[in-house]
C-alpha cells in the first residue's frame, strides 16, 4: 500500500518506519524543514532504540521518504496517518490546531478515495471535526478512522511491530478493511485488532493513559505513607503486585510521571469530563499528587541541608523523563534542578542521551554538563539519582565515595539498596523505602 504519515515526531517517525518495514511505500511529511533536512541526510532527530537502523534500511530500500510538501505524499495514498502533536491548550484541553491543519492539507491534495487516520491522541469528537474540515476542502470520497497509538518511548519499535492490541474506531467497512490489511503483519501472533465505534476508540487512549497515571500516583501516595509509618514501599509493591488482579507492572514509586503524554492526557480527560458536566475527582487528584511528587526529592535535599543551598553543589544522574529516551518534556529532572538552583545550589548533570535536549531546550547554561557519570560527581555534596538508566544501576560505590565531598545519595527511583549503602558509610534517602 501507499501510506503517508503527517508529523515525524516520536509517533510519526516510528509508525512510518514500521509501515515501510512491513513492505509499504511510505512518505513522511513534516512542516519542520530542519527535521526533514536532517532525516534526508540520514540523521535521526530523536533517540529511540533500534529506530536508526530500521529507518536507514527502509530509506536505502526506497520504501521510506521524507518531505515538507503534502503534494509529494498525499496523491495516490491509500491511507494517511495524522501523527502531529496535540499539546494542552491554556485550559488543559487538547489543542487541535495542528490536527485540523493537517486534515485540511490532506484534503487539498487527495486524488482519490483515502482513509484519513487519527493517530494523534485526540479528544472524543475529533474525528468528526477532522471530517468536517476535510469535507470543506475536497469533493472526493474519504473516511476518517480513529487509530490511537499505545507505543512507549524507549520501546517504541517493539511496541509498534508487536502491539498488545490495535484499536480501530471506524464507521466504514471499507476503511476498516484497509486498516486490517495494514496491521495484519503486526498481529500474526494472535494479539487482537479491536474494532469499535469512533468515540470509544478516541476515549480508549485517554482511559489507558489515565489508568496508568493513576497507578503511578497511587503508588507514590502509598510510598509517602510508608515514610510516615515506617513501612517500605518496595515490599508493599511486591506484596500487592503478586495479586493477579493488580499485576506487578507499573507499580514503582518514584518522582512522578512526566513525558509528553501522561501529564497532558490526564489534563485533557479532566477537561473532557468538565465539558460533559462531570467532575472526574480521581484524575484531578492524580495530577495534584504528581505535581507534589515531582518536588519530593528537592524537599528531601532541603530537609537534610536546609533551605539555603548557597555554596552547595550536586551531581544529577538522569535528565530524560524515563530511561531509553532523550525526551525531556515535563521531566521531573527539570523541576528538581530548577528548585536546587533557585535555592542557591550549583549542579552538574549527566544523562546518556538527553544532554543535547537539555542544553538546547530545557536547562541551557544554568547547569554544568559532565562527560560521564563519574565526573559528574567531583566535589558534589550529594548524588541525586533522577532517571533509572541501566548504567546508573550498579556503580562502583567505593569510587563514587572518593569523588563526592560527602557520601550522600538521594535515590529518586529506589534503585539502590539502603542497607548496602548505609553499610558502606553512605547517608541514603529513597522514596518510601
Ligand atoms: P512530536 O511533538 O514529537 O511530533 C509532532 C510532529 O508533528 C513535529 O515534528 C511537528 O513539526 C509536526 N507537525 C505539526 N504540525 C504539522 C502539520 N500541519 N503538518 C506536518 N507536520 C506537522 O509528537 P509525538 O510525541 O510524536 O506525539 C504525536 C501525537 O501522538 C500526540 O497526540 C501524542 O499525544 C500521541 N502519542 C505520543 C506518544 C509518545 O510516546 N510520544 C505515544 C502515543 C501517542
Amino acid at each position: 500500500m501507499r501510506i503517508a504519515v503527517i508529523g515525524t515526531g516520536y509517533v510519526g517517525l516510528v509508525a512510518g518506519t514500521c509501515f515501510a518495514e512491513s513492505g509499504n511505500t511510505v512518505t513522511c511529511v513534516d512542516i519542520d524543514e530542519d527535521k526533514i533536512r536532517r532525516l534526508r541526510e540520514g540523521e535521526v532527530p530523536i533517540y529511540e532504540p533500534g529506530l536508526e537502523e530500521l529507518l536507514k534500511r527502509n530509506v536505502a530500500d526506497d520504501r521510506l521518504h521524507f518531505t515538507t510538501k503534502y503534494e509529494d505524499a498525499i496523491p495516490g495514498a491509500d491511507a494517511v496517518f495524522i501523527a502531529v502533536g496535540t499539546p494542552p491548550d491554556e485550559d488543559g484541553s487538547a489543542d487541535l490546531k495542528y490536527v485540523l491543519a493537517a486534515a485540511q492539507s490532506i484534503a487539498e491534495h487527495m486524488t482519490g478515495y483515502t482513509v484519513i487516520v487519527d493517530k494523534s491522541t485526540v479528544p472524543v469528537g475529533t474525528a468528526r471535526k477532522v471530517k468536517e474540515r476535510a469535507s470543506q476542502h475536497t469533493k472526493l470520497e474519504f473516511d476518517v478512522v480513529s487509530n490511537p497509538e499505545f507505543l512507549k518511548e524507549g520501546a517504541a519499535i517493539d511496541d509498534f511491530l508487536k502491539p498488545d492490541r490495535v484499536v480501530i474506531g471506524s464507521e466504514s467497512a471499507k476503511a476498516a478493511e484497509v486498516m486490517d490489511e495494514l496491521y495484519a503483519p503486526f498481529v500474526r501472533t494472535g494479539n487482537p485488532i479491536i474494532h469499535m465505534d469512533i468515540e470509544s476508540a478516541e476515549l480508549t487512549k485517554y482511559a489507558a493513559n489515565a489508568m496508568l497515571a493513576t497507578r503511578i500516583s497511587f503508588m507514590n501516595e502509598i510510598a509517602n505513607i510508608c515514610t510516615r509509618v515506617g513501612a517500605n514501599v518496595d515490599k508493599v509493591r511486591k506484596g500487592i503486585g503478586s495479586d493477579a488482579r493488580i499485576g506487578s507492572r507499573f507499580l514503582f514509586a518514584g518522582l512522578g510521571y512526566g513525558g509528553s503524554c501522561f501529564p497532558k492526557d490526564v489534563k485533557a480527560v479532566v477537561r473532557t469530563a468538565q465539558n460533559a458536566n462531570y467532575d472526574f475527582k480521581i484524575l484531578q487528584a492524580v495530577e495534584d499528587v504528581n505535581e507534589r511528587q515531582k518536588r519530593l526529592l528537592f524537599e528531601l535535599v532541603e530537609g537534610h541541608f536546609g533551605s539555603d543551598l548557597s555554596g552547595k553543589h550536586f551531581a544529577i544522574w538522569g535528565l530524560s523523563f524515563k530511561p531509553n529516551t532523550d525526551d525531556m518534556r515535563e521531566a521531573p529532572a527539570v523541576v528538581v534542578i530548577n528548585a536546587l538552583l533557585a535555592a542557591g545550589a550549583t549542579v552538574r548533570v549527566y544523562d546518556p542521551e538527553a544532554m543535547e535536549e537539555a542544553k538546547h531546550r530545557h536547562l541551557g547554561e544554568t547547569v554544568a554538563y559532565a562527560t560521564n557519570p563519574m565526573n559528574a560527581l567531583d566535589g558534589a555534596d550529594a548524588l541525586i539519582l533522577v532517571t533509572e538508566w541501566n548504567e546508573f544501576r550498579r556503580p562502583d560505590f567505593d569510587a563514587v565515595k572518593e569523588r563526592l565531598k560527602t557520601p550522600i545519595v538521594f535515590d529518586g527511583r529506589n534503585i539502590y539498596s539502603r542497607k548496602r549503602l548505609e553499610e558502606s558509610g553512605y547517608t541514603y534517602f529513597g522514596i518510601g523505602t
